[in-house]
């Protein structure tokens, strides 16, 4: 029998913790009705470490997400970490867990369910049924680029500067993720750059052709960054996979999420080379309803069930977003998509509909 996966759960602040509780239940419930089981231990991060420790991200957590197969992380920060120094703030614990693990790949499904349509800012129409995955790269581009910083020309004036720098290797490696993921889906990628005006992304784009000659399969189109973010919000149903740089996923990922309503119904998830993996919600800690059985834990949910795809057990993720969906098509959910279910209850509800099959 193959060895138990090693989970690490990092619930942080806020809400995290009590969304993460609801994923512990589905994970006691999957371990003992269908045989998916991991080894599971609890860590500290962001502000509930600087509580203990006084430090987001102790060495000890790091050592233990690097042993683990996959980490769980609820959100961190929250109003009384504000005042401290930026490196001493929860979110330190975030970005370090990610550079150290070198998440490269950050996958984003944006789903709209059909009936959730309402809750978009767009025509129901436009949105109903929506599936999008956007890989964006993460831990190169102009977030990380050399030189930067803020100089003093002669005259005495300021002058701000980045750099967007990418090598072929890196290129290479997301879009490799991107073509991957697109097969197991409808096959289809659009590699996202604005190749008519950055030398660097017009390497982006040739490197994304030279690969795709060995992905035949794959039906791979370009869009220019400026048309991309148009054609999100005017047709978003055309899209399958799109790949692209850190900054432009940075915003077209947040672009793609608001348009199916809710945020606490998207997760992401970060892997690295060695296939190892960050799975979390795309919400943060909300603070402002914290403590108070309201918030919706679908985001980690299905979070959790990317980390099931991931190990191969698409059966029980499959069945995990169906037994969501059906709870929530009969509007058996939380306040901010319309129900009137708390934390727990929506999540017995889940397990209810697994138990039964939906
Ligand atoms: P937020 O995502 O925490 O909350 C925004 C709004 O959405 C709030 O009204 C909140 O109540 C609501 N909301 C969020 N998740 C929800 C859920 N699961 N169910 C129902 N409603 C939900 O963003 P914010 O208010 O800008 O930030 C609060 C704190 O979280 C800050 O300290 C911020 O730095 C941190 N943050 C952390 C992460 C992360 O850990 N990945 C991401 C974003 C923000």
């Amino acid at each position: 029998m193959a060895a138990n996966k090693k989970l690490l759960i990092l619930s942080g602040d806020g809400i995290g913790p009590e969304v993460m509780d609801q994923v512990k239940r589905v994970i006691d419930w999957m371990a003992k009705s269908r045989s998916v089981s991991f080894d599971v231990s609890d860590g500290l991060i962001g502000g509930a470490s600087i509580d203990v420790h006084g430090d987001p991200f102790t060495d000890e957590t790091l050592s233990d997400a690097m042993a683990a197969d996959a980490v769980l992380l609820g959100a961190v920060g929250g109003p009384q970490y504000e005042s401290l120094a930026r490196e001493l703030r929860p979110e330190r614990g975030l970005l370090g867990l990610r550079s150290e693990l070198e998440l490269f790949a950050n996958l984003r499904p944006a789903i709209l369910y059909p009936q959730l349509a309402d809750a978009s800012t767009l025509k129901p129409e436009i949105v109903a049924g929506l599936d999008i995955m956007i890989v964006r790269e993460l831990t190169g581009g102009i977030y990380f680029g050399q030189p930067r910083g803020v100089r003093v020309l002669e005259n005495g004036e300021k002058e701000g500067f980045n750099t967007l720098v990418y090598k072929e290797s890196e290129i290479n490696r997301i879009a490799n993720v991107a073509f991957d993921i697109a097969r197991k889906r409808n096959s289809k990628v659009c590699s996202v750059d604005k190749a008519n005006v950055l030398e660097c992304t017009e390497l982006w784009r040739n490197t994304v052709t030279d690969l795709h000659k060995k992905n035949q399969d794959i039906e791979l189109s370009h869009m220019y960054v400026d048309n991309a973010a148009m054609q999100l919000v005017r047709a978003p149903k055309q899209f399958d996979v799109m790949v692209t740089t850190n900054m432009f996923g940075d915003i077209l990922s947040d672009t793609a999420a608001m348009l199916t309503g809710s945020i606490g119904m998207l997760p992401s998830a970060s892997l690295n080379e060695s296939g190892q993996g960050m799975y979390e919600p795309i919400h943060g800690s909300a603070p402002d309803i914290a403590g108070q059985n309201k918030c919706n834990p679908t985001a980690i949910l299905l979070a959790f069930g990317m980390l099931l795809d991931h190990i191969d057990r698409y059966d029980v993720g499959h069945e995990l977003r169906l037994a969501i969906l059906s709870a929530i098509a009969e509007g058996k959910c939380t306040g901010d998509i319309g129900g009137t279910l708390g934390t727990r209850e929506f999540t017995q509800e889940i397990l209810d509909r697994l138990q039964g099959k939906f």
